[in-house]
């Protein structure tokens, strides 16, 4: 299988678009290391599917704002399965709110999650895929870090971070063979969402050429197929997934 002896770290693969991801790196052949913030039985669900694919899981809770807990994470992988060879960094939150009510501390907790997560993450597992000289990092974006969006300007700040950040790794990363791409999601049906007034909801559809929310696994198979031999001339790019709603 194409992704056979690879281990892929998917950071928030509890559920979700990241347990999708996990379960499609799995039947594609790789192991992978179920990471989560603190939902337990929703991550040995996943690590369940990713064995019945076929492959190893591994859960490991850890906060990707804490460099520290991030880390430790990346270690206890290395001891146990000796290689990192795919970072999916996925693991987002939201704390959506318009400007006068923006707290501090919503700013910062997504700021944190969202974009000081992938870089703990990504800094954690850069010296394993030089060694190697070969390395896949796909970070999690959102079409709204593309265009904005009223109520979620920290969410927005930090997806939009993650392009930046993405292009600039691609760039420092790409004569080691490792390639830095970001997926850019939109409205995908999942806990994040599931939230929203039906109100919303239905203004986003209205905005959405194919007319329908999209499913984790159709992001998950656009992740995939980043981290696969197939993508080996892709890196500093954003790819869509969102239905046609950024058209
Ligand atoms: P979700 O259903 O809310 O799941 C979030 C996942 O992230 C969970 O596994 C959660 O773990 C984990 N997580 C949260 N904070 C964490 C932390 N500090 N450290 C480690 N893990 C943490 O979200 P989703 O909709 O699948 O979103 C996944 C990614 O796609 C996010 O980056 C999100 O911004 C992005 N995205 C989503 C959409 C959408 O429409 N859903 C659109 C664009 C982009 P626990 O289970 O332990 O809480």
């Amino acid at each position: 299988m194409e992704l056979s002896n690879k281990v892929a770290v998917v950071t928030g693969s509890s559920r979700g678009i990241g347990r999708a991801v996990a379960v499609e790196l799995a039947r594609r052949g790789a192991d992978v290391v179920v990471n989560y913030a603190g939902n337990a039985e929703a991550a040995e669900e996943t690590a369940g599917a990713v064995r019945a694919a076929g492959s190893r899981a591994m859960t490991v809770q850890a906060d990707v704002a804490d460099q520290q807990q991030v880390n430790d994470m990346m270690q206890l992988v290395l001891r146990e399965w000796g290689r990192i060879d795919i970072l999916v960094n996925n693991a987002g939150i939201t704390r959506d709110n318009l400007l006068p009510r923006l707290r501090e501390e919503d700013w910062d907790a997504v700021l944190n999650v969202n974009l000081k997560g992938a870089y703990n993450c990504a800094r954690a597992v850069i010296r394993p895929m030089l060694k190697a000289r070969w390395g896949r990092i796909i970070n999690i974006s959102s079409v709204v870090g593309l265009t904005g969006n009223a109520g979620q300007a920290n969410y927005a700040a930090a997806k939009a971070g993650l392009l930046g950040f993405t292009k600039s790794l691609a760039r420092e990363l790409g004569s080691r063979n490792i390639t830095v791409n970001a997926v850019a999601p939109g409205y995908i049906a999942t806990d994040m969402t599931a939230g929203l007034a039906e109100e919303t909801k239905g203004e986003i559809l209205n905005r959405v050429a194919l007319g329908r929310l999209g499913a984790p696994e159709e992001v998950a198979a656009v992740v995939a197929f980043l981290a696969g031999e197939g993508a080996g001339y892709i890196t500093g790019q954003v790819i869509t997934v969102d239905g046609g709603m950024g058209i």
